[in-house]
């Protein structure tokens, strides 16, 4: 059976030390109080697993001591079973709407004391390993919470302070070079082509760690977006490297125009359209842009004609630094966490379809934005 400290709350005596007698034999710690005043100094003053309440008292009431107790926080989760008059269902009505956690008819009858009052006691046990769980959970979260905020203001902090000095670098190699000019032996030009690139990839690195810190701290602006313009602006940034490849970029005539935010939208589309051109095969890359509404989100879908991806990477690919590829394509491996991170931001989902040596499709979903 439960064990526990239980308070008597009687003002007949007779009844206290039958309660009392009766308890005590069952290996519960008992105190008693002899009306409302004094059980609630009890109460308030040492710890108690729950009270056994008379409800017709002179003075002070077993209602008035309940209503006490229930709008007292330190002492609402005592739980209180009420002793009653047999007659008075109406009573017993009453103060299980104030909160009591059980009833008992006097005179009380020892099994179903014993069986309510421990049920009472496990119940008040179980609820608080609950509320200790979930204020060691609370705890944890708060710290995790408080880590990855360190962490995020460590990663921006850094990259932020790094980009300065790789400019530096940069800059004086280009410097060097051209005030060397024809003095340059051809190794030495090339040593110096090598510390350039190496400036060039860390600048590049940087800038997609700033891009990942803000992808979780940039305000977002939802506002109306056109996608078939957007699609334009993007198209025209990304000509050198379409032109370059080859690249056929097409979409599904009229695009809708959508409410989110554009910043975001636009930067996980770059990345995809990006990557659709630069994971090509010989052949020329062909690229083709959907987005159409279902259900309650947008889905967005960009498909290509590239080498694809096997089954066991299409998960890992959206971690930090995760990339199939080595140094023949460049490529820091953050681009796909970024576009995670900003569809979570936004209560999305994105995934890859792919089939090795004939092509993915990348998709990702948006919840419609109520509008404002
Ligand atoms: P990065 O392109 O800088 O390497 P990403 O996070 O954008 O980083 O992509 C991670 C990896 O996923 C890439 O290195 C590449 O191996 C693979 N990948 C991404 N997009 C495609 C695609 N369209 N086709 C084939 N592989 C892809």
């Amino acid at each position: 059976p439960e064990q526990g400290r239980v308070l008597v709350v009687d003002n007949d005596e007779i009844n206290r030390y039958l309660l009392h007698k009766h308890l005590d034999l069952r290996g519960y710690e008992v105190d008693h109080a002899a009306s409302g005043w004094e059980a609630l100094a009890k109460l308030r003053s040492e710890p108690f697993d729950a009270a056994l309440l008379d409800l017709m008292m002179p003075g002070m009431s077993g209602f008035q001591v309940l209503a006490e107790l229930k709008a007292d926080t330190l002492l609402r989760d005592i739980p209180v079973l009420v002793l009653s008059a047999r007659e008075d269902l109406a009573g017993v009505a009453d103060s299980i709407k104030g909160g009591a956690e059980d009833y008992l008819f006097k005179p009380f009858d020892p099994v179903l004391l014993d069986a309510r009052l421990s049920t009472t006691l496990e119940r008040k046990r179980l609820r608080d390993q609950e509320r200790q769980r979930n204020a060691e959970l609370e705890q944890v979260s708060s710290a995790l919470r408080r880590s990855n905020e360190d962490l995020q203001r460590f990663a921006y902090a850094a990259s932020h302070d790094l980009q300065a000095p790789v400019r530096t670098v940069n800059t004086y190699l280009q410097l060097l070079e051209r005030r060397l000019g024809n003095r340059l032996q051809s190794d030495e030009r090339e040593m110096i082509g090598y510390a350039r690139g190496a400036a060039k990839r860390m600048h590049a690195l940087i800038q997609d760690l700033l891009s990942y810190s803000r992808a979780s701290t940039e305000a977002v602006h939802v506002a109306p977006l056109d996608c078939e313009e957007l699609l334009g602006v993007l198209v025209n940034d990304l000509r050198v490297l379409i032109d370059e490849a080859g690249a056929a970029v097409s979409w599904d005539h009229p695009l809708p125009v959508i409410l989110a935010d554009a910043t975001a939208v636009r930067q996980i589309l770059q990345n995809l359209i990006g990557n659709a051109i630069k994971y090509r095969r010989d052949e020329s890359p062909r690229v083709h842009i959907t987005i159409v509404g279902k259900g309650d989100h947008w889905r967005f879908c960009v498909r290509d004609n590239g080498q694809g991806i096997a089954p066991e990477h299409t998960k890992r690919i959206f971690e930090m630094f995760q990339r199939l590829h080595g140094d023949d394509l460049p490529g820091s491996g953050i681009g796909l966490a970024i576009c995670q991170r900003l569809v979570d931001r936004f209560g999305g989902k994105i995934w890859v379809d792919s089939e090795v040596g004939r092509g993915s499709v990348f998709c990702f979903t948006l919840p419609f934005q109520a509008p404002r």
